[in-house]
């Protein structure tokens, strides 16, 4: 039977609150000092994992400390130096390209409303919400490979466009909690809700998950485009 919009946004209600109570310390992973190395940290953690940006960023901010180092960088060297984290010549490109638009559009300092950052090159919608979320008070849901892969096994969304997924989420939750589900949904698909072998007898929110496609992981499951380990 097809649940209620209601009864679902309850469920969503439900499902934060309690991996709310199981990961308290839930946050971004990325490690930055300022807004500066957040944007870099973002740019360079799209399909690589945080772990492996947090242990390249501190020598690429050694060596370029700030946005207008970065805007005239070498391509050749800054592609060398974040190389360990995968398509370093578009990463490259997108680097020098924001740190020049920040200089030409916006004096040097990062903006921090989602809208202004989308308009940066090589930033997406969701990197520009995961940047917004932490340099501001705008609430934003935005939608990685495992916010995605945790909508659809939940039940909470059956879109495959991550645009359309952080709507559907964003209708079923308060404003308030759009940031701290974001986070959550984060942890949880890194710890328990795994891509291949989700973990489902640990699982605290698991007697309130239809568990959707969870028979087919590791073969065939949704995608969003755009993929973040
Ligand atoms: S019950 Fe299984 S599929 Fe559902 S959220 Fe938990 S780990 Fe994922």
């Amino acid at each position: 039977m097809r649940e209620k919009r209601s009864d679902k946004a309850a469920r969503a209600g439900a499902i934060v609150d309690r991996l709310a109570l199981t990961y308290p310390e839930a946050r971004i992973a990325l490690e930055f000092r300022d807004p500066y190395e957040l944007l870099v940290a973002v740019i360079l953690s799209a399909q690589c994992t945080d772990k492996r940006v947090n242990e390249i960023t501190p020598g690429l901010f050694s060596r370029y400390p700030t946005v207008a180092q970065l805007a005239h960088a070498k391509r050749d060297e800054l592609e060398e130096i974040i190389r360990p984290c995968g398509l370093f010549r578009s990463k490259a490109k997108s680097l020098t390209e924001a740190s020049q638009a920040i200089e030409a559009h916006h004096g040097g300092q990062v903006p921090t409303s989602r809208a202004a950052l989308a308009r940066l090159p090589g930033i997406g919608n969701k990197s520009a919400g995961v940047i917004a979320m932490q340099l501001s008070a705008e609430a934003a849901l935005p939608v990685d490979t495992h916010v995605a892969r945790l909508a659809f096994r939940l039940g909470l969304s059956t879109e495959r466009d991550p645009d359309k997924i952080e709507r559907a989420l964003q209708a079923l939750l308060p404003k308030a909690r759009w940031t701290a589900a974001h986070h959550l949904l984060v942890w949880h698909g890194r710890r328990v809700c795994l891509a291949r072998a989700p973990q489902c007898p640990e699982c605290s929110v698991a007697g309130l998950c239809p568990k959707l496609g969870v028979e087919l992981a590791g073969r065939k499951r949704p995608r969003p485009t755009n993929q973040r380990s």
